[in-house]
This record gives structure tokens, sequence and C-alpha cells, in this order.
């Protein structure tokens, strides 16, 4: 092989050696994960821990998530307690500093925009799962476009070179979220609202200007009881709406509430699909919008 080859022969490996991204993102959620890859774009890979159709609130640390941690950049994670179960204890175990909570590589998308039912005196005595205020910010839209921008500033730490294109795409998901939200509300205009299993979806019916006449869950995390239901069924004589509750959450409550109150059921999910980009959120949305304006 003459020198000249090579050189070019390790040039070439140099290039094959190079990953084509430039940031390892960890986020928890598929809605995370969505939002990372949005304004992330071709400088990240990203890895999701939490599979959409389990929930969230109930996962336990496991080695497959401290292993995709220890290579992690950058944790991108709903927060607000959400996570508490298990992102704590996955953290510890892949003995990673730079993403320990406080540093640069500790993103809390809940920290970034006001949250529902903060500063409720929230009774952990009774089981509320969400002291902090409600977590479950990835519903809505708007919340997300600043949420987006947010990161877009985060990631920009990590690579200033390519921050003028995480600022344009989290700029371009603000604009989709800007130009569908009014049709998604004039959908909706006429609907009686929801009651939800749990206040997943809060987010989005605040959003969209809907009402949230009570959770089947008597508190955050408590599962229904029938004398909870009976009130609630109560309350909901005379109106109409519609009773959500996700895949995983156990239909018995819903269905009961429904021959009370004589209410329809809808099951949805609240993330999207493992690995959706920004139009596989807006279809999900999309999803909640048909079912409500029903
Ligand atoms: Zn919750």
């Amino acid at each position: 092989m003459g020198a000249a080859m090579k050189r070019l022969w390790l040039f070439l490996s140099f290039l094959i050696a190079m990953p084509a991204w430039a940031l390892e993102v960890v986020a928890t959620t598929a809605s995370m994960g969505m939002l990372a890859r949005s304004v992330g774009g071709p400088q990240v890979r990203v890895t999701e821990l939490a599979p959409p159709d389990r929930d969230v609130h109930m996962l336990q640390a496991r080695p497959s998530m401290m292993r995709a941690l220890r290579d992690a950049q950058l944790v991108v994670a709903v927060g607000a307690e959400l996570e508490i179960g298990w992102l704590p204890a996955a953290i510890n175990g892949a003995a990673n500093g730079a993403i320990l909570p406080g540093r640069p590589g500790y993103f809390e998308a809940a920290a970034q925009v006001p949250l529902l039912d903060a500063g409720l005196a929230a009774d952990r005595a009774q089981g509320d799962v969400h002291p902090a205020g409600n977590p479950h910010v990835n519903l809505d839209p708007a919340r997300m476009a600043t949420i987006a921008k947010a990161l877009a500033e985060r990631l920009a730490q990590f690579d200033a070179a390519n921050a003028a294109g995480y600022r344009e795409r989290a700029q371009g998901f603000a604009a989709a979220v800007e130009t569908k939200l009014p049709a998604w509300k004039q959908k909706t205009a006429g609907s009686g609202g929801a009651v939800l299993y749990h206040k997943d979806g809060a987010y989005l019916l605040h959003a969209l200007g809907l009402t949230l006449h009570g959770t089947l869950e008597p508190v955050p995390g408590v599962a229904p009881t029938a004398s909870h239901l009976e009130a609630l069924a109560g309350k909901l004589k005379s109106k109409k709406g519609l009773i959500v509750h996700t895949p995983y959450q156990p239909p018995a409550g819903a269905e009961k509430l429904a021959s009370l109150a004589g209410w329809k059921v809808a099951v949805l999910p609240i993330d999207p699909p493992a690995g959706a980009d920004a139009n596989g959120y807006f279809a999900l949305i999309d999803r909640w919008v048909e079912a409500l304006a029903k």
C-alpha cells in the first residue's frame, strides 16, 4: 500500500468510527424522547427508558436502564416526582456523575413550566403520588413548546456549534403547535369535558378549555372505590362528557361509572409510540381531540 493510499485509508476509517450524532441523550418516556429527537435532530441519539404501554409511576430501576444511563451525556426527564420510584435509583446505579440532578446533564420538563395543582395541600399519608403538583405536562402542546425551547438552550450548552439548529427546530415545533391548537379547540368546543382515571390528561383538557369533572381515583395514585364512584356519578347526572382511561389502567372503575352516569368510555394512551417524532405526538393529540369531540 502506498503512502497516499495509507493516508486515505486512515481518513476513511476515522470517518466510519465517528458517530453521526454528537450527544447521547436518555429520555425517560416516549414523549420526552419525541421532544429530544424533535429538538436535537441528527445531533442526538435518543434512548427511551419507559415503554409507552407501561405506567411510569409503577416502574422499577432495571440494569438495562443503568447501562443506558452510564453512557448518557443528558437525561431528559418529566420530573415533578413522576419518575421518583426508579430514576434516582437508576442514575445512582449508572455511576455517571454528569447526569445527577442539578448538573447540566439532567433536564426536567416539569421544571420549565408552571404546574397544575402545585401548592395544593397534598396529603402524602393518603397516598397522593403528586405532592409536587401534576407532573403530566406532556399532553399540553403549548407547555411542550416551552419545554422544547428550554431543551434547545440546554443542548446548545453542550454543543454550541449546533445551537442555531436546536433553536430552529424548537421554534418549528412551537410554530406547529400554534397552528394546530386553534383547530383542536374549535373541534372540541361543544364537548362536555371528561372524567379521567388519573390526572394524566388534565393538561390537555386545560389547554382545550374543557372541564375535568373528576377522576376515578379519589386521590392521585389510589385505586377507585365504590363510594367515590357513586359520589362522582351523582355529580355527573344531567351533564354530558367522556370517561377516559389509558390501556394500562384497570377498566372496571370506568365501566362502573359509565353504567351509573350513562357516559361513554374511551381508552387513550398518554404517550406517543416509542421512537415517535413530532407528527406521532400530534397524531396522539388528534386522537384525544377526536374522542372528546364526539
Ligand atoms: Zn401521575
